[in-house]
């Protein structure tokens, strides 16, 4: 069986065809880095990490992409505001912004390419648009001649006609028309900026997507994702930018997750309701994060709040029991065969059920519940008095196989105690008092290892459980 997603370009259930066999190049538009993330941004982080490990699961070899932003107005603004340098600011956001999504279990992307390391390419990419007459320079601007891309607007499914309706020419634009959009932005006095044959300036936000996209996967890609809010204009203009270059599809599918809302509303600056994960993984457990997001479809809205969470929290620590109970029973008991393969069948079923409901279009929420009757069942055959060591495995198994697609671990671990974690900590502090820093530094690798991160503050060293 083939799996199955939905793709917005055909707004269709298709089944996925790689490009090359067994291979899966793709793409995920990754944050702009001048703040901590808030929860809207942790969703793509984390359902797109499942789409990841599912493929993977399914035998896929997957090169997955996302890139910071790394140079943009938000970030001139965070700059500016916190006294502080552009390249400074992002730096400590990408670090937060890995520490985070690690703390939730996403996976470090095979690169993360950033805006500010990859500024030849995105020169030549916009040069070469100038040349084929799709772009055009004004002023020290460059911008996108929209109206001459044919297709525009299939992405989002809206005519040139709707979008003409929306659009107008902004103050200080210097464009032919209101379609037209941005890709080179020349600089204003004193802000950070790079050199082109148009003059001092940086790269509109779209480009770099198309620019990135085809130097670290190829003029076509399988899977390009992002959040919803990104189907427009962002995808759009790269779906633009990159086939009016190339003259080809540039990604076969595209997936965009559903938005988040707080106690039932939008999240919004205005509403002031914005959840920064930097915060909410001191409150909960972020593994319930992760769990309670994947609870929904990923194209579904979302709705957030502390009491879901805790629910969440609650569900997660059941399944956590039974497996706990499974493998108490694997070391203390005997081995009682009774009824095996029959039972080894039904373990088996619950594989079955959870990958058909995966392939359908990653279906995390029904995968869920596939989970919950695992561990019903589960708790059932140790209701039993005569447990086979077979059966147990097989059911642990099963439990560390879920788990390691949804990327959630059921076993509890055997963590560091607190004393331990001080004492490696005094060790560190000891080491760099004496400047023997590469022990410093191996001290804070090996508790990173076990999950461990260390804050260095004014106030002495201070550490979390990730
Ligand atoms: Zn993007």
């Amino acid at each position: 069986m083939a799996i199955k997603l939905y793709n917005t370009l055909t707004q269709k259930k298709e089944s996925f065809q790689p490009i090359e066999e067994g291979k899966v190049k793709m793409y995920v538009c990754g944050p702009t880095v001048y703040n901590y993330i808030h929860i809207g941004n942790a969703r793509p982080a984390i359902v797109f990490d499942v789409v990841r490990r599912y493929l993977e699961y399914r035998g896929y070899d997957v090169r997955y992409i996302s890139n910071f932003t790394d140079v943009d107005d938000k970030l001139i603004r965070a700059a500016k505001e916190l006294g502080e340098e552009v390249p400074d600011v992002a730096e400590r956001f990408i670090e937060a912004y890995h520490e985070d999504t690690g703390a939730l279990g996403v996976k470090r992307a095979n690169e993360h390419p950033r805006v500010t390391e990859n500024m030849d390419e995105i020169i030549a990419f916009i040069e070469a648009l100038i040349e084929k007459d799709f772009a055009y320079e004004s002023d020290g601007d460059v911008y996108f001649r929209t109206k001459k891309f044919e297709g525009y607007g299939k992405l989002s499914h809206q005519s040139i006609d709707e979008l003409k309706l929306g659009s107008r020419i902004g103050v200080g634009e210097k464009k032919e028309d209101p379609l037209d959009f941005t890709l080179w932005k020349a600089a204003k006095e004193g802000e950070i900026s790079w050199s082109s044959s148009w003059g001092e300036g940086r790269p509109g936000w779209h480009i770099e997507c198309s620019a990135m996209a085809q130097k670290y996967l190829g003029d076509t890609i399988d899977i390009h994702a992002g959040g919803k809010d990104l189907a427009f204009p962002h995808h759009e203009n790269e779906v633009a930018q990159t086939e009016a270059l190339t003259g080809h599809t540039f990604a076969n599918y595209w997936l965009h997750n559903g938005y988040i809302n707080i106690n039932n509303e939008k999240m919004s600056k205005s509403l002031g309701n914005f959840v920064l994960v930097h915060d909410l993984i001191k409150q909960h457990d972020p593994e319930a994060i992760r769990f309670f997001m994947l609870s929904v479809h990923y194209r579904n809205p979302i709705n957030f709040n502390h009491e879901l969470l805790e629910s969440a929290k609650t569900g997660l620590d059941r399944i956590k029991d039974t497996v706990e109970n499974l493998e108490h029973r694997l070391e203390n008991s005997a081995d009682l065969a009774e009824d095996v393969p029959a039972w080894k069948e039904k373990v088996e079923g619950y594989r079955e059920r959870f990958v058909s409901e995966m392939d359908d279009d990653f279906n995390t929420a029904n995968a869920i519940s596939i989970l919950f009757e695992l561990s019903k069942e589960a708790n059932l055959y140790l209701q039993g008095s005569n447990t086979s060591k077979e059966v147990l495995e097989l059911f642990i198994e099963r439990f560390n196989d879920f788990g390691s697609v949804l990327g959630v671990s059921f076993r509890e671990e055997k963590a560091l105690l607190d004393e331990d974690i001080d004492q490696l900590i005094e060790e560190r502090n000891k080491a760099r008092k004496e400047r023997n820093f590469s022990r410093a530094d191996e001290i804070r690798e090996e508790l990173k290892e076990q999950g461990i991160l260390l804050e260095d503050t004014p106030q002495g060293v201070r550490w979390k459980r990730m």
